[in-house]
């Protein structure tokens, strides 16, 4: 079967290398030279099944009060005008009741469990290398408040099954030696010894290789401008090389996917969620954290990327502005010389942000539409890299008309009425 991927970040890329194992035509579309070079190209790396879960959940609107309140705050919220940011906005208050929480988390570890185990496997098969390492992850409680405060997150961590350690100021020390030399700045942590780490960006350019060796054709450059269809279903798409004809037609276009989908009638609930991310030379590998250290006082996480510290965070709504802001930058410099003074040079860090697309539920929107032919593989939010592996599994089973090996329920767009 011919396939046409719209997207060559991390999502659109995994699709495409599991549809040419599989032996399809695929060819993958992006207005970029490169792959993984919008949203996946420098988020926080953590490959975290263990953290997924929505933003939306009990408590979340207060918390939110507060956090905007705070001199690093986690969330920034920039009032305009944008009927799609406030009709969003509503929709995910409207999944902040435990119900909802419970139904979303569960959707979000089913594909997460499954895309971590799709990646040991990915890595079996090929040897891929990305800076990737196994080590788990340790959320960092400043604060007895905190670290009490934790007992619900692992009420649900055990509910689902997930293998946790809550540990005390010395034990965190045990995982992440630099730490020691804080000591005084944390209580303790909860660690979740199955979550991985690893460069998005460096793994997307290496399957997009191994994608190409395969067969796949990647076509860099080309701006994808609308869908064409008719009564049978999509017809083509309009490109700015053309209109291109295919036997399926996927949208992995991130934040970008609900403009094109506009069109044809599907309201797809997606928003950009920006973040910030800053990439520190190491200049002291024993001062450098080992895997991720999540700070949970400021929402950031500090990740070990071979010869890198990055560190990522905020969730800021302003719309697809993509400019760069100090203040932002400050709060990581912050975190990161708070925590491991001693392991890299910040003043030489390069600083980026990106739109994670997210959808109010927290869940992605992956699968089947109503039009005929046309596939979505979108909505990832915080957690695109985390479940990639498993997008691209489950997108090239049911193109190829494989059941896929995790349940599809509340994964489509069919949830959405
Ligand atoms: C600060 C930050 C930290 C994060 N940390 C983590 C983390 O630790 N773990 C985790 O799992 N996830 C994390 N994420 C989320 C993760 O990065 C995203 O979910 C993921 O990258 C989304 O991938 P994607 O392929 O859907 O989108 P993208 O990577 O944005 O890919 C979409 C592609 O579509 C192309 N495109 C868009 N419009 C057009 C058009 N009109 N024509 C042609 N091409 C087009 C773009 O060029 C792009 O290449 C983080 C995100 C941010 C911002």
């Amino acid at each position: 079967m011919q396939v046409l991927i719209l997207g060559s970040g991390v999502i659109g890329t995994s699709i495409a290398y599991y549809l040419a194992q599989a032996g399809h035509q695929v060819t993958v579309l992006d207005r970029q030279p490169g792959p993984a070079l919008e949203t996946s190209f420098a988020n926080a790396g953590e490959v975290s099944p263990g953290y997924s879960a929505p933003w939306a959940g009990p408590g979340v609107p207060l918390k939110a009060i507060k956090w905007m309140l705070m001199q690093h705050s986690p969330l920034v919220v920039k009032p305009m005008f944008d009927p799609a940011m406030w009709r969003w906005g509503l929709s995910m208050l409207r999944n902040c009741t435990q119900a909802r929480y419970e139904v979303n988390k569960s959707r979000m570890v089913r594909l997460a469990e499954y895309s971590r185990d799709c990646l040991k496997q990915l890595r079996a098969d090929t040897g891929i290398a990305y800076d990737e390492r196994a080590q788990g992850t340790l959320q960092l409680f400043r604060t007895q408040q905190q670290f009490e405060g934790s007992g619900k997150d692992v009420e649900v961590l055990k509910t689902s099954g997930v293998p946790y350690q809550l540990l005390d100021r010395d034990e965190c020390v045990e995982y992440e030696p630099a730490l020691g030399r804080v000591r005084e700045k944390f209580v303790g942590g909860l660690r979740l010894p199955g979550d991985e780490t690893g460069d998005c960006f460096k793994f997307t350019q290496a399957l997009a290789k191994m994608a190409e060796a395969a067969g796949v054709t990647f076509r860099f450059g080309v701006t994808i401008e609308a869908l064409e269809r008719d009564a049978n279903g999509i017809t083509g798409v309009r490109t700015s090389a053309g209109t291109l004809s295919a036997d399926r037609y996927v949208v992995a276009l991130g934040s970008y996917s609900p403009a094109l989908l506009k069109p044809l009638g599907i309201a797809l609930p997606v928003y950009p969620v920006k973040g910030f991310s800053i990439t520190v030379p190491i200049t002291d590998a024993s001062g450098a954290p080992e895997s991720t250290v999540m700070d949970e006082t400021f929402k950031v996480a500090v990740t070990r990327l071979g010869d890198r510290i990055r560190v990522g965070g905020t969730a800021q709504l302003s719309g697809f502005d993509m400019a760069l802001d100090q203040r932002r930058r400050d709060t990581l410099d912050h975190v990161v010389s708070d925590l491991f003074p001693d392991g890299g040079d910040v003043r030489a860090a390069s600083f980026w942000t990106g739109l994670r697309p997210m959808t109010p539920d927290g869940t992605p929107v992956i699968g089947a539409t109503p039009v005929p032919k046309l596939m979505l593989a979108t909505g990832h939010g915080t957690l695109g890299w985390t479940m990639a592996a498993g997008t691209g599994r489950v997108m090239a089973d049911l193109i190829d008309g494989r059941v896929p090996a995790i349940d599809m329920e509340g994964l489509t767009i069919a949830r959405y009425g």
